[in-house]
């Protein structure tokens, strides 16, 4: 092949004349990187791919959600453009998901879909000056085909706020894995985790998730249910807390 075969998702936009989302066809911008998309069900991965010199085929799972799907596809196309000439993938739900924080070939096929499917250039001006609400993210996931989750993350990295409330189970992504991701993004947001599980229930003790958000970096927790000034109090502390941080590292 003449042109390098390593391309990032904004090099392969710009080829491709992408300029809305709609036009984000993950089967046509794969097979520009000469890679197939089949669609299978699949037992034990979501998706894998095979390659033989400057071919490969995708197979994705026909038994996950559409989003999930098209993520999947975008994640094994980056291990294709990032990581080719290593060993056939065949990348798990849990892979695809959880291995995002550490410099792996899973973070990178993670970041590399994002990308593709959420590329800032397309995604920001879309995002811009609309509030952070659900509806939003539902509008713009549905714009991209892509997941509540994924596309929350992205807005989160697109807009400014002050502080993020997460509750620690979530479908899709716990919320664990999004206080890692959003302080990839944003390092010195304040964020305050929620839970409604009981810790102090009978029977074997559950993990204490409140606190190991905390060790993730979370600024302060509640227990759901709580009281309008229990929460009043917390945000305040939480944007108490970051604006010190904020005057330590400047100073
Ligand atoms: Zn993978």
């Amino acid at each position: 092949m003449a042109d390098s075969p390593k391309k990032t998702p904004d090099e392969l936009l710009e080829e491709l004349g992408i300029k809305e989302p709609s036009q984000l066809k993950i089967e046509a911008i794969a097979f520009h990187c000469q890679a197939i998309i089949l669609y299978e069900p699949l037992t034990g991965c979501e998706a894998n791919i095979v390659g033989k010199g400057d071919r490969a085929i995708i197979t994705v799972n026909s038994n996950a959600i559409p989003t999930r799907q098209r993520f999947s596809a975008g994640h094994e196309l980056g291990h294709w453009m990032k990581d080719r000439g290593q060993s056939a993938f065949g990348c798990t739900d849990r892979q695809i998901e959880s291995e995002w924080t550490a410099n792996n070939p899973e973070t990178r096929a993670n970041q590399f879909a994002s990308d593709l499917l959420l590329p800032p250039k397309l995604f920001v001006p879309l995002a811009k000056g609309r509030p952070i609400t659900v509806e939003t993210v539902r509008d713009l996931g549905q714009a991209f085909q892509m997941s509540l989750t994924a596309t929350g993350i992205k807005l989160v990295a697109a807009e400014d706020f002050d502080l993020l409330l997460v509750d620690v189970f979530m479908p899709g992504m716990d919320g664990l894995e999004t206080i890692k991701q959003v302080h990839r993004h944003k390092p010195g947001l304040p964020i305050i985790v929620m839970s409604g599980l009981s810790f102090s229930s009978g029977g074997a003790q559950p993990p204490d998730f409140l606190a190991m958000a905390c060790k993730l970096g979370a600024v302060g927790d509640l227990k759901k249910p709580f009281r309008p000034r229990e929460l009043l109090a917390v945000i305040a502390e939480g944007l108490e807390t970051s604006a010190g941080g904020r005057r330590a590292a400047a100073g």
